[in-house]
């Protein structure tokens, strides 16, 4: 193939591709992969992205934008073919998502455990002590009480590896995404290789119903509460902008049980729709049964009484998803003290503490002593090697490079580094894929994937009722980036080709 410059046209028998961005080496090798791999080149690669722009439309993989009118929808940027991912990291990480699962869970409901790990982040970052102020003041009652967990585990590959060849990243307890789309970006999939002509590809696409089995936690949780006329509340941003994914996990609800009504509110709607009687949550005169936060996760998402709202929801009898307990479970402070010798074994089985150990990436604490020093020096020395993670959900928040060393400088020797973790950076190998979003011309890159399992737990104490599997999401970003905020334009949904 010859190198393409910017706004040159090719001509391949009828239809014209119009390449108006240019193709670096990068990219070039990139177009190059997918042409040997799935057949796709200068002449078809145009008609199927708008091809798949439209399957996408039809099957509900949308978002909002805040830059359209309100009732406008586009379609979630998307790879245009799977990733290659090697079956037997993939396997490994569902493997072990059943434990993740117990273990977050029984983290939930271990005061001392949860003290210990957050004492010091509580010092420092006022989010995570309003969340911990109210696991305090519930904890004794609510230790009993049902509560529903759906979690995403994420991963990355580490091309380096000797070991197992994936490291863990982190775990969602809280409005992990992307589980409502991640099955028709599948159905998408295939639709593409279908259209190209690639064979036998069906037994290299795992299966993922990840919307129905997250929507059966919830549908389970509901009915555990024995109100068959109680509803299931989302508790939602102002302005949605992934309402894609929760509307399809709201309408796999409804299609499980057609009896349960979803309310969708905000924060700001709850102030004054929102009643606590008899501990039985009401809201708008209506019973409800399940609390589902797709917000709450951030500072910026509560305004001072909003912290009022979420005890009084946590203090009632409707089963939250997450509990706080649950959302302390899912902090960066957990996870790194999970990560020191002997912590797993507390919890969980030696033979399973050793293979989830074996996906722990090296993690560093920034408290006010000798260990937090030295890992200052550390990420200092070495920032290319680290990333620097503040307790914050949502992506975007991490430093890297000349930003964590200059940041370290500037904070290392103060309190406020408590607030942060510092983590073995994960170099995972590159793939071969094509970004397709609205209004930009398709974009063969290089990618980066990083692959989520849902788990689902529902229990109530130490009793625990389910606990499965709930499907997967792949998202991967261009290599060009840090982050891969799929909303925010910087990632792009995926799914898994096993290799
Ligand atoms: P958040 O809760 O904000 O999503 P994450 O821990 O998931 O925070 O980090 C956001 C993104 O940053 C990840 O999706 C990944 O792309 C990147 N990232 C996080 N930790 C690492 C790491 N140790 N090595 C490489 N990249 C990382
Ligand atoms: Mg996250």
């Amino acid at each position: 193939m010859s190198i393409i410059n910017q706004n040159q046209s090719v001509t391949h028998g009828e239809k014209i591709l119009n390449l108006s961005f240019a193709l670096n080496p990068n990219e070039m090798t990139a177009f190059e992969d997918l042409k040997h791999t799935f057949g796709i080149h200068e002449g078809n690669l145009s008609v199927l992205s708008e091809d798949a722009k439209d399957f996408a439309l039809h099957k509900g993989i949308v978002m909002r934008t805040l830059d359209l009118p309100k009732d406008a929808r586009v379609p979630v940027p998307f790879c245009i073919v799977p990733s290659c991912f090697p079956q037997k990291l993939f396997d490994y990480a569902v493997e072990l998502q059943q434990h993740i699962n117990y273990l977050l869970y029984t983290i939930a409901h271990s005061k001392e455990f949860l003290q210990e790990c957050l004492a010091s982040t509580i010092e420092t970052d006022e989010f995570t002590a309003n969340i911990f102020k109210i696991y305090e003041a519930v904890e004794k009652r609510n230790n009993q009480q049902p509560s529903l967990g759906l979690i995403r585990s994420d991963y990355l590959m580490n091309h380096d590896s000797e070991d197992v060849g994936i490291k863990q990243i982190e775990n969602n307890t809280i409005a992990a995404s992307f589980g409502g789309l991640s099955p028709s970006v599948r159905d998408l999939h295939e639709h593409i290789l279908e259209k190209l002509g690639v064979k036998d590809f069906d037994c290299k696409m795992p299966f993922n119903d990840s919307a129905s089995d997250l929507a059966k936690g919830v549908v389970m949780a509901w009915d555990y509460y024995e109100n068959k006329s109680a509803a299931v509340l989302f508790v939602v941003e102002e302005v949605t902008t992934n309402i894609g994914d929760q509307r399809a996990i709201e309408y796999a609800i409804s299609e499980l049980e057609s009896q349960i009504e979803v309310l969708r509110c905000t924060f700001a709607e709850l102030r004054t729709h929102l009643k606590v009687l008899d501990n039985k949550l009401y809201v708008k005169e209506k019973e409800v049964a399940v609390v589902y936060y797709r917000v709450g996760y951030m500072p910026e998402h509560y305004e001072l009484q909003d912290w009022e709202t979420r005890l009084e929801i946590e203090r009632s009898h409707a089963i939250k998803c997450p509990s706080v307990g649950l959302h302390l479970a899912g902090t960066k402070k957990v996870q790194l003290c999970l990560a020191q010798p002997g912590m797993l074994e507390r919890f969980l089985p030696c033979e399973v503490a050793d293979k989830l150990r074996r996906v722990f990436a090296s993690q560093y604490s920034l408290d006010m002593d000798e260990a937090g020093d030295q890992a200052v020096e550390l990420g200092m020395a070495n920032p290319s090697q680290f990333v620097l993670k503040p307790e914050r959900e949502g992506g975007g928040n991490n430093k890297y490079g000349e930003d964590l060393r200059s940041f370290l400088q500037e904070i290392g020797s103060t309190q406020q580094r408590q607030a942060y973790i510092l983590m073995e950076r994960v170099i995972p190998p590159v793939v071969s894929n094509c970004i397709i979003q609205s209004n930009k011309a398709p974009q063969p890159c290089s990618i980066t994937c990083e692959l989520g399992i849902y788990g689902v737990i529902l229990g109530s104490g130490d009793k625990i009722y389910y606990n499965y599997n709930a499907g997967h999401v792949l998202r991967s970003k261009a290599t060009s980036s840090n982050e891969g905020g799929i909303v925010a334009g910087f990632g792009a949904l995926d799914s898994p080709y096993l290799t």
